[in-house]
């Protein structure tokens, strides 16, 4: 992440790894009293309530803390996205015994607190725009896990106005049109009935500020558009399609409103040797029908790069699938690993000597002999 790096959630709260459900209910109960934003005005505080609320919303769910406590952030944010990780908490109670009211102004629930619709003045009103990355991935990646960087284009808040779209030495004015609001109320009737509808404001855009002299390097945006090199982890195990969710790696939002997030999809290249079927490697082996007969040792690939021997009992049929265990993709959310499935083949050999002719008439003629002792064939 380009953005400061994240803080382990136990210190975050500033409990003990094995704390009880309790000591971090507390933990976050005081903290939270610290950080509201209703309460501390530092601009940070915003920032700090979020990370301790998101630290408090998984710790406090069994699955989540156990997929922490076992994979870390990528675990979590592999399996959960960013709403699932706020909705299963009840902040509501807890921030209503503390004594913030339906938090504080902001209204609907603290996943919207933080990630979108806020509104009013000086908040501006447009979260930044969600994007999406395709990430190739070869099997073996996806085996071992990768961590890699991204070249990402994107729109960042502008580093020369700090994003307020003023040139420097200058700053927005409140729209007087809407008093800063960025939503005016326009009254119509009808008959008797009187309509009131709220509209974004013409005047300034919704923005609530007007801009007299724009930044030049934005031009009065207050983003700008750049490439910007992302660190992602691929967790080991991943499906096919799977999306990690970067939060707030995306477009720069307004100024006051949230980046948008950035969704790298992972697609897995089809492999030369071996096809996936959830977390099995399946391949093929090619024998001769004498090796089948007489059983062999054979030397098949595995996905972490070495030769693995492979018994082939005598007798083997054509089709016959033998496993090797646990050299199949490791699984997302535990530490089983899948099993390779070799399914044999069986080649007739199409050109002989002719010593090997007059062998496999030997044979034949053995096996004919077996036959009528037998009598007829034998269905
Ligand atoms: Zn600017
Ligand atoms: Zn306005």
């Amino acid at each position: 992440m380009t953005t400061t790096e994240k803080r382990d959630y136990y210190e975050v709260l500033g409990v003990q790894k094995d704390a009880t459900k309790d000591q971090i209910k507390v933990a976050y109960r005081k903290l939270a009293l610290q950080y509201h934003p209703d309460r501390n005005k530092a601009p940070d505080a915003e920032e700090k309530f979020k990370e301790i609320s998101e630290a408090y919303a998984v710790l406090s769910d069994d699955a989540k803390r156990a997929q922490y406590d076992r994979f870390g952030f990528e675990g979590i944010q592999g399996r959960y996205s960013q709403e699932d990780i706020f909705r299963t908490t009840n902040f509501d109670e807890i921030l209503r015994d503390l004594g913030f009211g339906g938090f504080g102004g902001f209204s609907g629930n603290i996943f919207d607190m933080f990630f979108g619709n806020m509104t009013g003045a000086g908040r501006g009103t447009q979260r930044g725009a969600d994007l999406r990355y395709d990430l190739d991935l070869t099997l073996e990646q996806v085996a071992t896990g990768l961590s890699t960087e991204i070249d990402v284009p994107r729109t960042e808040r502008c580093q020369v106005c700090k994003g307020n779209g003023a040139k420097p030495g200058s700053v927005p004015r409140t729209c007087t049109e809407c008093g800063g609001r960025g939503q005016v109320q326009r009254v119509s009737s009808s008959g008797f009935a009187q309509f009131v509808r709220v509209e974004t404001c013409r005047a300034c855009r919704g923005r609530g500020q007007v801009i007299d002299n724009p930044c030049r390097e934005c031009k009065g945006s207050g983003v700008v558009q750049r490439k910007r090199k992302i660190q992602v982890k691929i967790p080991a195990g991943i499906e096919d399609e799977a999306s990690l969710r970067l939060r707030g790696e995306g477009d720069a939002g307004d100024t006051g409103a949230p980046s948008g997030d950035l969704y790298v999809v992972c697609r897995i290249l089809p492999h030369k040797f071996f096809t996936r079927q959830d977390r099995d490697l399946i391949c093929n082996a090619t024998i001769s029908f004498a090796d089948a007969a007489l059983g062999t040792t054979i030397h098949v690939p595995t996905i972490e790069g070495y030769n693995a021997e492979v018994e082939v009992p005598s007798g083997t049929q054509s089709g016959t699938i033998l496993k090797l265990k646990g050299k199949g993709l490791p699984s997302l959310g535990n530490s089983n690993r899948g099993n390779q499935l070799v399914t044999v083949r069986i080649e007739i050999p199409s050109k002989l000597s002719d010593r090997q002719k007059e062998l496999l008439k030997e044979y034949r003629a053995l096996e004919e002999e077996s036959k009528s002792k037998k009598g007829f064939f034998k269905f």
